[in-house]
């Protein structure tokens, strides 16, 4: 049993994606050629967003927001501490600080009262608040309704770092459209991925569009050799956006068959198990499915048990941020990171893909059942 089948959906597409292939190798327009752009048009579609501006993976495109946002030395960038490294990593680039923010136990998403009270400290420590990075963490979009008030009132731009849940949902509103900026990743493994390194932006915002449009092109001006700013070199492979072409044609399918896994996963384990919460209008794009055990031991324990009966499970995260070296140095809530600290030793995810046979998922509920 593989823990996500990319070989399944392959074998799916196979026929459509060779074309699509064929046809870039044909017109040869390896850079920037008509898919990118056929693809950004049918991002916006899917999305509701004004404007997608793709990139070459998800931590240029944290990066590229935040030059577009011109963040600097002095200001502060509130980002969780439970979440994949590349979500902070793009702050101290920058020059500016990032300050960790708890997450709820029961989402894993930003603590919207913990991030209140980073940003009063941040201001104690003399900085400017200028950017929350929230992050639709295993596919969950956060709680932007929450969060997005208190941005407002405190002058903050809301970044949406949707890497692993493009395509969820609040309601009718898709993530690409929460916040002023919404960035993705197209990584293989995440629920929307190409056949190596991708990213994409999402704007309603004019302005914003057109300054990330020519920082990923080296800060080109209207003529390509005239550069008017400090750029870098971050656009999507044609290859890549001809791939992804195909993947998006059946999306959102794909995001339907995981709801069915994770449904039928839910309905099975809840009775023993801390299943995944959704709150009410939300869906999940099921970047994973992530259990909770009581403590460290325990998930050692369950998870020794799943690896003799042959099925895969990964911890999504061992080490929350603040306490990895690169890290440690960062400021935190001044109430310290308790519940990052304690699911850190308690999640653990299992198989979860759109291509996931109900006997497979009746072998992983069985191994979960049976002690
Ligand atoms: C994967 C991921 C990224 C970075 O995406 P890359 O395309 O690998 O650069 C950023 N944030 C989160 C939450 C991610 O999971």
């Amino acid at each position: 049993m593989q823990f996500i089948d990319l070989a399944a959906q392959q074998a799916r597409l196979k026929d459509k994606i060779d074309a699509r292939i064929q046809a870039v190798l044909a017109h040869g327009k390896y850079i920037l050629g008509p898919e990118v752009a056929e693809l950004e048009e049918r991002l916006s579609a899917f999305c509701g967003a004004r404007h997608t501006i793709t990139c070459a993976n998800g931590t240029d495109a944290l990066l590229l927001a935040l030059m577009a946002l011109d963040i600097r030395g002095g200001d502060a960038v509130f980002v969780p501490a439970f979440t994949f490294a590349a979500t902070a990593e793009v702050v101290p680039c920058m020059g500016a600080v990032p300050i960790m923010v708890d997450c709820d136990p029961d989402t894993f998403n930003m603590d919207p009262e913990s991030l209140k009270r980073c940003i009063v400290m941040a201001r104690e420590m003399g900085l400017t608040p200028k950017v929350v990075i929230p992050v639709d963490l295993f596919g969950l979009p956060a709680d932007y309704t929450a969060i997005e008030p208190i941005a407002r009132d405190e002058g903050l731009t809301v970044i949406a770092d949707s890497a692993q849940g493009f395509g969820g949902r609040i309601g009718n509103k898709v993530t690409g459209t929460f916040g002023q900026i919404t960035t993705t990743s197209f990584f293989p493994a995440k629920p929307l991925g190409c056949y190596g390194d991708g990213g994409a932006i999402f704007t309603d915002d004019d302005n914003l569009a057109e300054l990330m449009t020519s920082y990923r092109f080296h800060g080109k001006g209207d003529y390509k050799y005239d550069n008017v700013r400090i750029g870098m070199n971050s656009r999507l492979d044609t290859l890549q956006a001809a791939i992804l072409l195909e993947k998006l044609a059946v999306y959102e399918e794909e995001i339907e068959a995981r709801q069915r896994v994770a449904e039928r996963y839910s309905s099975a384990l809840a009775p023993r198990w801390s299943v995944p919460t959704v709150p009410g209008r939300m869906l999940s794009v099921w970047a994973q499915y992530t259990l909770k055990a009581e403590d460290r031991a325990a998930r050692d324990a369950v998870m020794a048990r799943l690896k003799e009966a042959g099925i895969p499970s990964v911890v999504y995260y061992p080490m929350p941020l603040h306490q990895q070296t690169a890290y440690k140095a960062f400021p935190v809530d001044p109430d310290g990171l308790p519940v990052s600290e304690e699911v850190a030793g308690q999640v653990f995810s299992l198989p979860m893909h759109p291509y996931l046979s109900e006997a497979d998922q009746d072998r992983v509920i069985e191994a979960l059942l049976t002690d």
